[in-house]
């Protein structure tokens, strides 16, 4: 059984995009929107911010309050939008619940839209226009693409089907025709759905959901979930279990993760050239 490790093709992305830095004027900057007091949005920006620093890109937080309105919230990220120091935008979600989401998500540019959450960007990698994806959708193909699994013709489950990692994940699969099958909380039978897949991504954010019984043997499977426990970080798959069956399985914390972020950052050097028209 092979551990899929993300720090490998991590170090590699790190070193290229060091490298591509090096060829532009200036590092692009990247500005955070999010929840002053919510602990998941101040996680994601620490570490974002960590990997930004170890190649360069300046990193700021623009914060928002329980009393902060959606017309501050949106006006904030148009200020963003127009400013010319500002090359990416990331809203961390959740926003505090007096702000409209999807508004502020709305007021993000395309072309600063580093996360790939906006309804252009989606539309984009769905009508098979662009490859730039979520960062964690990006980093489950690169971790496959890393360790040589093959895609093309293979049946691949993906468990999870939100907007900002199941559909994106699955999308880019299907682009490596793979036959996609996506499940979700609706699914009925889950096991015998994802037992017919030889590379299952899950994607819920349940830790443990995931045991042997969901896993074809000689499988492949990918731990997106992510959840704080007092245990610490646990994903979605019973590592234990799940070791016994299948050929290959990326661990959390240490799998897919470290590569995330390299990957978003690789988004911001990839709009910000698109910016100045190269
Ligand atoms: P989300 O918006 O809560 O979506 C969870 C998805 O799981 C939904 O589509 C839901 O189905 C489905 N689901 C829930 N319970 C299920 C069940 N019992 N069986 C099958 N499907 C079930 O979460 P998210 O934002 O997509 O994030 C998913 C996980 O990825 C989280 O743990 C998050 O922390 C993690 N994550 C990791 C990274 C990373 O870098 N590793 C980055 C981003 C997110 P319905 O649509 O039917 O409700």
């Amino acid at each position: 059984m092979t551990v899929l490790t993300g720090r490998e093709p991590a170090r590699e992305l790190r070193a290229s995009i060091a490298t591509e830095l090096g060829e532009f004027a200036g590092p692009p900057s990247l500005t955070f929107v999010r929840s002053a007091s919510h602990p998941a949005g101040a996680a994601y920006a620490r570490q974002v911010s960590r990997g930004a620093r170890r190649v360069g890109v300046p990193v700021s937080e623009q914060l928002l309050h329980e009393t902060s309105t959606t017309a501050e919230a949106v006006g904030l990220v148009e200020r963003l939008a127009a400013d010319e120091q500002v090359q990416g935008i990331i809203v961390g979600l959740p926003l505090p619940s007096s702000v409209d989401t999807a508004s502020v998500v709305a007021a993000v540019p395309p072309s600063k839209d580093v996360d790939r959450i906006t309804r252009a960007a989606i539309g984009a990698v769905l009508a098979g226009a662009s490859e730039l994806a979520p960062g964690v959708a990006t980093a489950v193909v690169r971790l496959l693409e890393y360790y040589e699994i093959p895609l093309a013709g293979r049946r691949a489950a993906v468990v999870g089907r939100s907007r900002s990692v199941g559909k994106p994940v699955a999308l880019l699969l299907l682009a490596r025709d793979a036959t996609v099958i996506m499940c979700h909380s609706r699914t009925r039978d889950l096991a015998d759905v994802t037992s017919q897949a030889d590379v299952l991504v899950a994607c819920v954010g349940r830790p443990g959901l995931i045991t042997r019984e969901h896993v074809k043997p000689g499988a492949v499977v990918i731990d997106v979930g992510a959840t704080y426990t007092a245990d610490g970080l646990k994903g979605d798959v019973d590592a234990d279990g799940v070791a016994q069956v299948a050929s290959a399985y990326s661990p959390v914390p240490g799998g897919v993760g470290p590569l995330t972020v390299y990957c978003l950052l690789e988004n911001l050097l990839s709009l910000t050239r698109e910016a100045q028209g190269g």
